[in-house]
């Protein structure tokens, strides 16, 4: 089969596509197929080395992908072979013609999505679905703001905050991101790339200000997030590169709270109830993944400096 690997940290060009031999299924994990693989920015910083920590060396980058059941290891009950599946969490590395995935991390990919949708869903999907209902713990009727919802975190998080009945402030940095969001159910939109932007919050929630805020650039929004919190409000910080200033009256006086999340932190059991919630989104058509770009797996480096590019649009997938 054919894969990429890095062998040492660095630049998008450190990723080599090579042959290897077809990995095996060890006790409780599954083989699958891959049809396609979610890129993601984190991809990118482990690539990199500044993710907090180096992988060892050579690996197999990505975490998500969507494909069939090519063959299960001792003890895997649930899958069968030939089943259209997305994985989330590669042991492997996705971004091969055959990834390894956890038994508990493989789900059924409603005939209705597509394989290359099927790829967007480990991450972008799981961290919004952790943002709101695990992080926030989010009440219907409440009014959220999505800063940063063009890209993949975000087009998940508009799409799982309209099933929950919630009022949603959407951002983006371009008029077709601004697009995307509206199409994926935003009540308001906004430009984040606008300082006017956060008095037209204020001005559009009559001057109480969002209930929750879910932060895709900390280091450039913090400090404004949290005077446009409601009383008792929350920020849950997703993404963030770099410093910034806060005035911690701005938390004080409104009993407000800011949240960090990090993936990486939810162990695996935590994940069952999660996809089975997803998949059931999936199924009623509630949840559509939206692919921006398919390019073909020689092309990772290509899709590790767009992904980092903006103007976000959904999720970029590779296709070997
Ligand atoms: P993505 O697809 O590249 O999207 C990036 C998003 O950030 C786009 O919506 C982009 O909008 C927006 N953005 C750019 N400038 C902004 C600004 N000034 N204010 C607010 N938003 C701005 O990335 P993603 O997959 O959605 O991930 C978003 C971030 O969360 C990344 O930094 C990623 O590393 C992080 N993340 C963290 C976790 C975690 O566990 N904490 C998990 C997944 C992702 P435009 O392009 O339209 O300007």
């Amino acid at each position: 089969m054919k894969r990429v690997r890095v062998y040492q940290t660095g630049p998008p060009e450190m990723m080599k596509l090579e042959e290897a031999e077809d990995p095996r299924p060890g006790p409780g994990e599954v083989l699958v197929q891959v049809k396609a693989a979610g890129v993601n920015p984190v991809d990118t910083y482990v690539r990199a080395g500044t993710f907090g920590y180096s992988p060892e060396v050579p690996y197999t980058p990505g975490a998500d992908a969507a494909g069939t059941v090519e063959a299960v290891g001792p003890g895997v009950t649930r899958l069968r072979v030939g089943e259209r599946v997305y994985g989330a969490r590669s042991v492997s590395g996705s971004y091969a013609e055959k990834a390894l995935f956890e038994e508990i991390q493989v789900h059924p990919l409603p005939e209705t999505i597509s394989f290359a949708q099927g790829a967007c869903i480990g991450i972008p999907y799981v961290t919004a679905y952790w943002a709101l209902f695990r992080k926030a713990k989010v009440q219907p009727g409440e009014t959220v703001l999505i800063h940063g919802a063009s890209g993949g975190v975000g087009t998940a998080a508009v799409q799982l905050a309209r099933q929950a009945k919630l009022t949603i402030l959407g951002t983006a940095g371009s008029e077709q991101g601004r697009r995307l969001v509206k199409e994926q159910g935003a009540d308001h939109l906004l430009d984040h790339q606008d300082p006017r932007h956060f008095d037209e919050i204020m001005k559009l929630t009559g001057g109480r200000g969002v209930d929750l805020i879910l932060e895709m650039l900390a280091n450039r929004n913090l400090g404004k997030d949290l005077s446009l919190l409601a009383p008792s409000g929350r920020v849950v910080v997703i993404g963030s590169r770099g410093t910034v200033e806060i005035d911690p009256r701005d938390l004080m006086v409104r009993d407000a709270a800011v949240l960090g999340m990090r993936l990486k932190n939810v162990a695996s059991q935590e994940y069952g109830q999660v996809h089975a919630d997803l998949v059931q989104g999936l199924s009623r058509g509630a949840l559509r993944p939206v692919v921006g770009k398919e390019l073909p797996l020689a092309e990772a480096a290509r899709a590790h400096r767009e992904v980092m590019e903006p103007p976000a649009h959904g999720n970029i997938v590779l296709i070997p």
